[in-house]
Formats: structure tokens, sequence, C-alpha cells
């Protein structure tokens, strides 16, 4: 059943908590705006309206989970244990001073009932008022990730064997060389399979986690798209599906995106070329594998041909899943003086695949140096 507060439940007996809390506090200045009376009726249908016992009010869990959010207080325990003694939070919750507060607990159960779908309504909702006030407008973002660390214990983890019944009569080296080409002695997490095996650049040691990616509008930093993911999900992927949103939620053409080089892949700059959104994101140098690295090879976009640092034309051939091949003839090769550094080992041909945004990354790349 839906839980509600008295008026009287906000009043101390010497008067008004609000009138410790100075106006510059933090909760103090977001209490001025917050405006949350819309929030019962977007969950009422979640709750039976003349049987149970009365939950949390609807407005009292937000107001306790945002003075969690805005005071650093992430676990619900410590929330609600500081909540007790802090007469600001009381207050911003609409708590009195001697008021018994609700188990930690509770916030859990509310987040369960709720689900992601209506607190993502609620987001949503938030973001639509903050456009409707202008603080708010979309379209200049600037998109992050951050690696949440999940609650897990070190012991919950398992290495999972794959493929292990069809490499088993497989020769010693071979074995080594595939379980680490195909992920066999990777880590997963037994408690919790969300939290996934990665590294953040910071610390290189790999953790169980999740992945939050946050877009912020330019205007005044507000948060106007947020997803999280399991931890090994690439960042790049999820930039033009946070741009998608953001533009349905503002009704705004996002014109420009920032992000780092943890973005710069060549189908994000081709992704935003083709939907006109400028990318900020500085490319990342060209990894060098080879003797001869990629970028001695010239793409001729014209004649859709790349050109070897001989001078020879490599063509485009045979499609993969991102890009295609372009291949040298093997005449050409077989008379070249940089034969041996050039090509792979027992082959008479120089055969590269260039992804199919190729382009765009090198427009990228040629705006930096600008
Ligand atoms: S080996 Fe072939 S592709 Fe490589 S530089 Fe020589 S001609 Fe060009």
């Amino acid at each position: 059943m839906l839980g509600e507060r008295k008026a009287e439940q906000f009043e101390f007996f010497a008067g008004s908590l609000r009138d410790l809390i100075p106006d510059e506090h933090m909760l103090a200045r977001v209490a001025r705006v917050l405006d949350l009376a819309w929030l019962r009726d977007e969950v009422a249908s979640l709750y039976c309206s003349h049987n149970g016992r009365p939950g949390i009010e609807p407005e009292t869990a937000v107001r306790l989970m945002l003075a969690g959010f805005l005071l650093g207080l992430v676990h619900d325990r410590r929330l609600m244990r500081e909540a007790a003694v802090n007469v600001a939070i009381r207050w911003f919750c609409g708590f009195g001073l001697t008021e018994r507060l609700p188990d930690h607990s509770s916030l859990t159960r509310i987040r369960q009932r709720w689900g992601e779908a209506r607190f993502r309504r609620i987001f949503e909702r938030t973001v639509a008022a903050c456009v409707g006030a202008g603080i708010a407008k979309g379209e200049v973002v600037h998109i992050d990730a951050s690696l949440v660390r999940a609650d897990v214990s070190w012991e919950a983890l398992a290495t999972r064997w794959v493929d292990k019944v069809g490499q088993e009569n497989a020769p010693l080296d071979e074995q080594e060389r595939d379980a680490k080409q195909t992920g066999k002695y990777k880590k997963i997490c037994t408690t919790d399979p969300d939290a996934t095996m990665s590294t953040s650049g910071r610390s290189q040691r790999l953790e169980p986690s999740y992945k939050q990616h946050t877009s912020v509008c330019d205007v005044a930093g507000v948060i106007v798209d947020i997803a999280v993911t399991t931890g090994e999900t690439n960042e790049g992927s999820e930039l033009v599906p946070a741009i998608e949103r953001i533009e349905t939620l503002t009704r705004t053409h996002v014109a420009i995106a920032t992000a780092d080089a943890g973005y710069a892949y060549a189908k994000v700059y081709g992704a935003l070329e083709r939907r006109r959104t400028d990318a900020v994101i500085p490319p990342k140098a060209e990894p060098i594998r080879s003797k001869v690295p990629m970028r001695r090879f010239r793409y001729d976009a014209k004649h859709d041909v790349l050109k070897c640092p001989r001078g020879k034309i490599l063509k485009a051939g045979r499609a993969v899943k991102h890009g295609r091949f372009f291949t040298s003839r093997a005449r050409d090769c077989r008379r070249c003086d940089m034969a041996a550094l050039c090509l792979s080992g027992g082959r008479s041909d120089k055969a590269v695949v260039l992804g199919n945004d190729y382009p765009a990354l090198l427009r990228a790349r040629r705006r930096r140096l600008n």
C-alpha cells in the first residue's frame, strides 16, 4: 500500500528544521527547485490501493536516494545511519527531529518494486522538466563512461573453461594459444554474472565491474542520458544509442558530441558523420603491429583503392563483417624491395582489411592535425 506523510511531521517543537540549515547548503539549494508532486501518481499503479502495510512515501524515498547521491552516501545502510543524525537530510526528506526513520531495506524494496523502466520514466520526466526550464538543451553533449566495481567477493569468481572438450586433444602449446584467443581462462562472477571482468585506464587490475555511460548537457551540466552495462561493454558501441535517446527526449538534434579517446573508433566517427553530429573525439595513434604500418598505405577515396608505400595499387575485394579486403597483385610484390618486411610469411601478395568507416577515421585524424 502507498505510504503517506502528514504535514506536521515536517515541523519540530522549536520551529522548522529548515531554520537550522544554511541557505547555501546543497540540499537547501536543491529543495528550492525540486518538485516531485507528480511522483505519487507516477507510481500509484504499483501499489494496492486498499490493502497491505503502508510503504515508504514515494517522494520521501526519492529524496532519500537523492540526498545519498548528492552527499556521496551511495550505500543504503550508510545513508540511513547518516540520515538518523543529520538534520539537513531529515529536513530534506520530510522527517521530524525525533521521528524514527525507515529501515535501509525499504529503499531496496522500492527499487525492486518500481523497476528499471519506472526509474527511467522518472529520470526522463526530470530531464524534460530541465529542458522546459531552459537549463538543458541537448545540443552539445559530453559523453563519458566510468567503471563501477561490482559488490562481489573475489571468492565468487570462477574460471570459464570455454571449448575445453574440443581443445583437450590439441598439443600443449596450441592449447595455450587458443585459450588466450578464445578467452578460455576468462573469469566470470558466479553470484552476479552481469558484472564482468574489466580494467580501468587508471588501475590495470582486472575487477568484476559494471560500466556507467553518462551524457551531460553543456548548458548547465544536467545529465541527459544514463545507461549501465556490464563492465566489458565497449563504450564506442553505446555512444550512438545514447545520442538517439537524448534526441528523442529533448527533441533537439545533437550537433556536437565530445568524448575521450576511448570512443575513437572508425565506426563511431562514421556513424556521427552520417547523423550530422560533429565528433570532438581525439583520434588514437595508430597501433604499430607491423614493420610497414597501415599509415604508410594511402587510401584514395575517389578511386576507392589503397596505395602501398611503393605506389602499387591494392584493389577492394571480398567483404568481411565491418569492412573489405584490399589486395595487391602478386607480380607487383614479387619484385618489391620491401617484400620481406611488408608481406606476411608465406604470402605472395599483400592483403589488408579496411573498415567501412576508415575514410571517416582519416578525416578525424586530419581535423586533429589542422
Ligand atoms: S610488398 Fe607489395 S604491397 Fe608491400 S610495399 Fe611492396 S609492392 Fe607494395
